[in-house]
């Protein structure tokens, strides 16, 4: 965070939310991330870790608290603001397990999908910044085929182009790499790592320790609803604070 930009670009206070009548999925929440920053959630699977960052994009309504993005409130279910959600998902730009890609659509129209027809761009200057986001993930060779025609590690690639069309503040990944084959990986957590060392901020869902240790600033271990750990990488993986944390690296590495 610098002087001159001293509001986080997100913020939980107090955050609970509930599946239902009895279902306590998020508890008590309290999350800052200041702009830039990148920061990794891991923990059990179960642990609400997918339901925390769709709360960052308006996907899941919540019960109490507060949830602030780049300074606009989403309010609590039933008070709801349209216009701050349409706000808030223009700044938040998202990339899901299952790449979500248009099967009958060629990538470049994938990519200028809802910038032509949320964002109302002409077609030229959608596709001329599609070809560009392609191009920051290696893959503008591929413009003209359909997504089935791509591997996975290809497909994932061009999800992540297709948030970037929409030139997000905060880009929010769930679990990126895990329907991905092991040797398809990699390419995929290069090129987030890139996109990180280009200062964009970073939420990321993953179970990569790797990628975790050289991008994150900051990793945030949930259990059960609650954030039950945070801290730099190195102090998280190499001495975890909490039982829960211990026995959770224990499993996965
Ligand atoms: P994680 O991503 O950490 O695996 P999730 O946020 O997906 O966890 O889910 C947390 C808990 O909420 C899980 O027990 C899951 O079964 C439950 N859950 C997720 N989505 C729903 C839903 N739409 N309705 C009811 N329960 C849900
Ligand atoms: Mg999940």
């Amino acid at each position: 965070m610098t002087p001159a930009d001293p509001a986080p670009l997100i913020r939980f206070e107090r955050l609970n939310k509930w599946f239902g009548d009895s279902f306590h999925v998020l508890r008590d929440i309290d999350l800052t991330v200041a702009r830039g920053e990148r920061i990794v959630v891991c923990g059990p699977s179960g642990s609400g870790k997918s339901t925390l960052i769709r709360c960052i994009n308006a996907l899941e309504p919540f019960q109490e608290g507060r949830l602030l993005v780049d300074g606009i409130e989403l309010g609590v279910e039933g008070r709801e603001d349209d216009r701050a959600v349409t706000r808030v998902r223009q700044r938040v730009g998202m990339v899901f397990q299952q790449f979500n890609l248009f099967p009958h659509l060629t990538v470049l129209q994938n990519l200028t999908l809802a910038p032509m027809h949320v964002a109302r761009l002409p077609r030229a200057r959608a596709e001329a910044q599609a070809l560009q986001q392609l191009e920051r993930v290696h893959i503008a060779e591929q413009a003209h085929k359909f997504p089935l025609q791509l591997s996975g590690g290809q497909q994932q690639r061009v999800a992540i182009a297709r948030a970037l069309c929409l030139a997000p503040q905060i880009l929010l990944f769930d679990e990126p790499t895990s329907a991905l084959d092991p040797e398809m990986i990699h390419e995929v957590l290069d090129v987030m790592g890139e996109l990180a060392r280009q200062g964009i901020t970073m939420v990321c869902v993953t179970h990569e320790m790797g990628f975790a240790r050289s991008v994150a600033d900051r990793v945030v271990f949930m259990d059960q609803g609650q954030i039950v750990e945070q801290g730099p990488p190195d102090r998280f993986f190499d001495q975890p604070r909490t039982r829960r944390a211990q026995a959770f690296l224990e499993r996965i590495l």
